[in-house]
């Protein structure tokens, strides 16, 4: 027998449902926020993660979907999903219209993950891009859509946690006086952030391993390293989130794991897992190739999201529920019930009739399985009199209704 890959996973039944109602929330708040789906091609050419994400990350370094196509090009299946938007936005000279550009997706996602860990390899993520802004208001914006997702989902205990970093400069000061803090206590590291610190010392802000923990707590802020630009605009965003009524906290720790990030950062938590995150980019689209363009976007794992929602609400049942089944005794009546089935269907009933010819009982006892709410049996008689026993399920309630009047009478009971 064939298996699926490790790391993967089918969705299907109640899960599936359940993925359809955040899909469906999520594109209709991103169609209130003026947000426009973009779907990019699930490979791109590597060389766009390794500029766009950037050399020195976990996900560039060992975690790509890495193959070489038959013209020599080597290819990488999409790690995260701002990348392919950016290269889209420059391509198809979106700088040219109105700013900003808002731009949302819905993408499955593939990293080279430790599966132990219960990662998956493919997994699903819904990310939010706005270019063409500098702004405050910009981040401000950005920050709103993801409160007002996680709060439709109805996710408990949601904390925003934001963070600035500052503009290049700023963060190369900072990245200074951190690596020198850093390298006086290297002894205290773990060996993963030993090797890291001197490339990229805020990725060590990152470690999750306690050793590192107990270093960092005493790590100097990046907040005090800003100039005054910088903490304008922090102070702005903040400002906005307040006149928004977005409660958060500053958390000067927060750093996200990618190299792009410019001045606002942001994480929003729950049950100490997080669920979204994301920043500002000011320098990505440059780095793409594009004119310098201010950027900031945010991601959600669809996977986290949906364990989190279980973990707090419960397991997602499955209830099924048909509108009527359509069952049959003899030839005769299992010929005109696929007939009758069809013509309910297009009337926007949703009815069920028997395609594997059981007997009367196990169709009654299938109608039950499904969720019928009525049931109607198609013998000679009825054929002949063109009358049928509407069957209400639950009560066992009986009344005769003309087949020819059968869809008008359910679409005004269901409705
Ligand atoms: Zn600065
Ligand atoms: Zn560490």
């Amino acid at each position: 027998m064939i298996q699926l890959v490790k790391g993967t996973k089918d969705i299907y039944g109640a899960e599936v449902k359940a993925w359809q109602s955040i899909e469906g929330k999520m594109r209709r708040l991103c169609e209130t926020f003026g947000i426009g789906e973009i779907r990019t091609p699930a490979f791109e050419f590597t060389e766009l993660f390794v500029r766009g994400v950037g050399e020195t990350t976990d996900i560039v370094q060992k975690e790509m979907y890495t193959f070489t196509d038959d013209g020599d090009r080597s290819l990488t299946l999409r790690p995260e999903g701002t990348a392919g938007v950016v290269r889209a936005y420059i391509e198809h000279g979106m700088h040219n219209n109105a700013q900003p550009t808002k731009l949302y997706y819905i993408s499955p996602t593939f990293r080279c993950e430790n599966t132990q860990a219960g990662r998956q390899r493919q997994f699903h993520q819904f990310g939010v891009e706005m270019l063409g802004s500098y702004s405050a208001a910009q981040d401000a914006e950005a920050i709103s859509v993801a409160a007002a997702l996680l709060e439709e989902m109805g996710v408990k205990g949601v904390e925003l946690r934001i963070n600035s970093l500052g503009c290049p400069e700023c963060r190369g000061r900072y990245n200074k006086k951190l690596r020198e803090f850093i390298g006086s206590n290297l002894d205290r590291l773990c060996p993963t952030c030993k090797e890291r610190f001197e490339k990229n010392p805020l990725r060590v802000l990152d470690c999750k391993e306690e050793s590192c923990q107990a270093v960092i707590a005493n790590a100097p802020s990046v907040l005090d390293c800003l100039d005054e630009e910088c903490t304008a605009h922090f102070q702005k965003v903040q400002d906005i989130l307040t006149e928004m009524g977005i409660p958060f906290v500053v958390d000067p720790k927060i750093v996200r794991g990618l190299d792009y990030y410019t001045r606002t950062v942001f994480e929003f938590v729950s049950d100490g897992l997080t669920v979204c995150g994301g920043g500002r980019y000011d320098n990505l689209v440059e780095e793409c190739g594009g004119k310098p363009t201010g950027a900031v976007g945010f991601g959600l794992g669809i996977e986290r999201l949906v364990m989190i929602l279980e973990k707090q609400n419960g397991a997602i049942e499955e209830h099924p529920e048909r509108d009527v089944y359509i069952g049959s005794m003899g030839e005769k009546g299992l010929i005109r019930a696929q007939g009758i089935t069809l013509a309910l269907r297009k009337a926007g009933v949703r009815a069920e009739c028997d395609t594997v010819e059981r007997s009367v009982k196990a169709q009654m006892k299938y109608a039950n399985k499904i969720g019928a709410k009525y049931s109607v049996i198609l013998g000679d008689s009825e054929l002949e009199s063109g009358q049928v026993e509407l069957k209400e399920m639950e009560t066992g309630e009986k009344e005769t209704v003309s087949l020819a009047e059968l869809a008008e009478v359910l679409l005004k009971k269901v409705k």
